[in-house]
């Protein structure tokens, strides 16, 4: 089976390989703070999701710097997608998030700007930042969906509902914004249907770009407490493989497959163990998507 993986996306769009450096615009979330819910998601680690971002307490720019510095061994690109990954990046006081957004977009380096968030934070103010930062630099808008059933986003204290993520997706589609939903496979009690569900409505929601997360138990989550009192299972590497391939079969072909599985930080990974190990977990999605 073929895909249209994200490296294909970029080589398509900007002519060149990029490559991420994971920004941290010192942002909290509206499912930690009491304003959407409390405790945040159950599967979230303290970092926000986002545990290999920058130091937020930095200015953008050194951030950059530092992530180059980082990445130097690992790419010879010279153009970079700015990733604001932890928490919600559209969550906050929107003067301070305009500076760093922007300190960004006019960095010559940094060719396209990648925001995640969740969809009850975009708000008009966001959406006129947001349509500001795309006038400057290609902006991608990541909303962190993971499930379309009702029972699980209640399980996972995901705290909105789907008619949020609807609305959401049309006031993006008002903007020059590649959209990219992430979606979990693995949630406690959803079945193969629900989770092919799940990638088909991603799909036919209109969304650009889809991100396939494994579910993974983190020390110090919510979930992790689910797990150590053997209340759900988690999946091996089979088992995870053969779902992506139906889900990804749910997709529309032009759809953008920016993840194919998802790394947890190893120091606080309880499970799935078969995880840590990213280059055999990836060499075997691959094939077998290849074989599908
Ligand atoms: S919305 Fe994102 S950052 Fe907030 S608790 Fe859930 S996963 Fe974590």
């Amino acid at each position: 089976m073929k895909i249209y993986t994200v490296n294909d996306y970029i080589k398509d769009t900007f002519g060149e390989k990029l490559y991420k450096l994971s920004l941290n615009a010192g942002c909290t979330c509206p499912n930690r703070d009491g304003t959407a819910g409390v405790g945040g998601c159950i599967f979230c680690s303290t970092k926000g999701s986002g545990d290999f971002g920058g130091n937020a307490d930095a200015p953008v720019s050194l951030q950059i710097k530092k992530e180059k510095l980082r990445i130097a061994g690992k790419t010879k690109c010279t153009k970079y997608i700015a990733y604001f990954q932890s928490f919600t990046n559209t969550y906050g006081e929107m003067d301070r998030l305009r500076s760093k957004f922007m300190e960004a977009a006019d960095n010559p380096e940094i060719a396209a700007i990648d925001i995640a968030t969740r969809p009850d934070c975009l708000g008009d103010e966001v959406m006129a930042l947001l349509l500001e930062i795309s006038a400057k630099k290609p902006l991608w808008v990541e909303l962190g969906l993971q499930t379309i059933h009702e029972d699980t986003a209640k399980l996972i204290n995901r705290c909105y509902t789907l008619d949020v993520y609807d609305a959401a997706i049309k006031k993006l589609k008002t903007i020059p914004a590649h959209i990219v939903v992430h979606m979990i496979i693995g949630l406690p009690y959803e079945t193969k249907a629900d989770m092919m569900a799940t990638a088909k409505y991603i799909s036919d929601s209109g969304a650009d770009g889809i991100k396939f997360q494994l579910l993974h138990v983190l020390r110090g989550t919510k979930l992790a407490g689910m797990y150590e009192s053997n209340a759900f299972e988690v999946l091996s590497l089979e088992e995870y493989t053969d779902i992506l391939i139906d889900c990804i079969k749910q997709v529309r072909s032009d759809m953008v497959i920016h993840r194919i599985t998802g790394d947890g930080p190893k120091s606080i990974l309880i499970a799935p163990l078969w995880s840590a190990d990213k280059k055999r977990t990836l060499n075997y999605i691959r094939q077998q998507i290849e074989k599908a």
